[in-house]
């Protein structure tokens, strides 16, 4: 019957016997996690002679010939994989006799483990039958995408170092979270929240975990930046896990860099985990292609918060994609500074309002038109505006709009 111990080999002399596929993968796996592998083999392979090279970590020796009694004398652990069953059996009597463990097959007094890693959690499987790697990996892989989801609640019960992870929610879309989020979040203590993006995460959490909202709603004005990090930083040095919940990607007009300076400079451990942003997400599920080959070859995002931004007009004079953040309110003048400039009046305009949500509408204008039809409609906040011919309505089903492979 078979018991998991969870070992530290960190720099301890591990004895792998047998330098084909399988004893190779063994050594580097036991190298990853910073054992001194000694990987021994008469006629080693390209691969072996490789990881001997340049080890993940740790350290691999490779000693080119037969394996001998003396070799597994003074080591920690032996993994017998020679691909011959009368010297794995010599090996593992050999181990036997020393109070070594050897991983070998049915017969070794050790298994091989499948792992998988989450932070500072190690999972592992491994069974009693006959090894099965097949099986046992598959378990593992499903035991590893359940932690992923989210739904294991990952708090320390014991106290512990305080930090921050700022995390990008995306647009909106609840399957648009990176599961590196819904990791970090699965570990909060306090979850730090914007009015935007994926608020549909908050309902999940268990009852104990504190939500602070600090974006602005129609009723409240938001929360200055400067109050935002103080109380990160205040949360952290009280040892809690603080997640930053963030729209979008949190380096994206998100102020997230202020954040993680505000972190650094008070001494807090931060993390970011990158989101995917509503100026590319948006739009595709919107069904327009930032860039088309042979249409629109690069994509400047920007601002419209301020109004026009010369910057953006220039790129947009110069063919690229042009999509635009928080540009609601100034809408008509963006485009009224573009036909200025130059641009064609007649260049598709797209707003899309609430991306990747049961809300979301799509309204297509030009740069002439796109102000008053905006205003028909009653275009609102949260929308990405994107202008270029990508945006025209049906792009991608026009048959005029195709290149043939090959073309520029
Ligand atoms: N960090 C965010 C952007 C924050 S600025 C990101 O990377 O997406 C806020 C602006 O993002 C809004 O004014 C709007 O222009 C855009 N936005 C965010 N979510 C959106 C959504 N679901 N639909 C349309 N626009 C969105």
């Amino acid at each position: 019957m078979t018991t998991l111990v969870g070992v530290d080999l960190v720099g301890r002399r591990v004895v792998v016997a047998g330098a084909g596929a399988v004893g190779t993968r063994r050594a580097r796996g036991l190298a990853a996690q910073g054992a001194h592998v000694v990987l021994v083999d008469p006629s080693p392979s390209d691969a072996a002679r490789g990881l001997a090279h340049d080890p993940p970590a740790g350290r691999v020796e490779l000693v080119e010939r037969a394996v001998t009694e003396a070799d597994v004398e003074a080591c920690w652990l032996v993994v017998a994989a020679t691909a011959n069953a009368a010297v794995d059996a010599a090996v593992t009597r050999w181990c036997e006799e020393r109070r070594t463990w050897c991983i070998s097959g049915a017969r070794g007094t050790a298994r091989s483990v499948a792992e998988s890693r989450h932070e500072d959690l190690v999972v592992g499987v491994v069974s009693d039958a006959e090894p099965d790697p097949r099986r046992v990996a598959a378990v593992r892989d499903a035991l590893a995408l359940h932690l992923s989801t989210g739904h294991v609640d990952l708090r320390h019960r014991r106290e512990h170092r305080g930090r921050v992870v700022l995390v990008g929610g995306g647009p909106g879309d609840p399957g648009l979270v990176p599961a590196a989020g819904l990791v970090a979040l699965a570990a909060a203590d306090v979850v730090v929240a914007d009015r935007l993006g994926t608020t549909a995460l908050l309902e999940r959490l268990p009852d104990d975990v504190e939500v602070v909202h600090v974006g602005k709603t129609a009723a409240r004005h938001p929360v200055p930046q400067s109050e935002i990090n103080d109380l990160l930083v205040e949360r952290a040095r009280r040892g809690q896990v603080v997640v930053r919940l963030k729209g979008g990607d949190p380096f994206v007009y998100g102020r997230g860099g202020e954040e993680v300076r505000a972190c650094r400079a008070a001494g807090v451990e931060v993390q970011v985990v990158p989101g995917i942003s509503s100026a590319l997400a948006v739009p595709v599920l919107a069904g327009i292609p930032l860039t088309q080959r042979g249409v629109a070859s690069s994509v400047h995002v920007s601002s419209g918060h301020a109004g026009p931004d010369p910057a953006a007009l220039a790129a947009l004079a110069a063919g690229a994609t042009l999509v635009l953040l928080m540009a609601v309110a100034r809408l008509a003048d963006i485009c009224a500074a573009a036909i200025a400039a130059g641009v064609d009046p007649d260049l598709p305009v797209a707003v899309v309002e609430r991306g990747t949500t049961p809300g979301e509408r799509v309204t297509h204008a030009t740069l002439s038109s796109a102000g008053e039809v905006a205003a028909a409609v009653g275009v609102r906040s949260p929308a990405v505006v994107v202008v270029g011919a990508v945006a025209a309505p049906g792009f991608l089903d026009d048959p005029a709009c195709a290149t043939e492979p090959g073309d520029a």
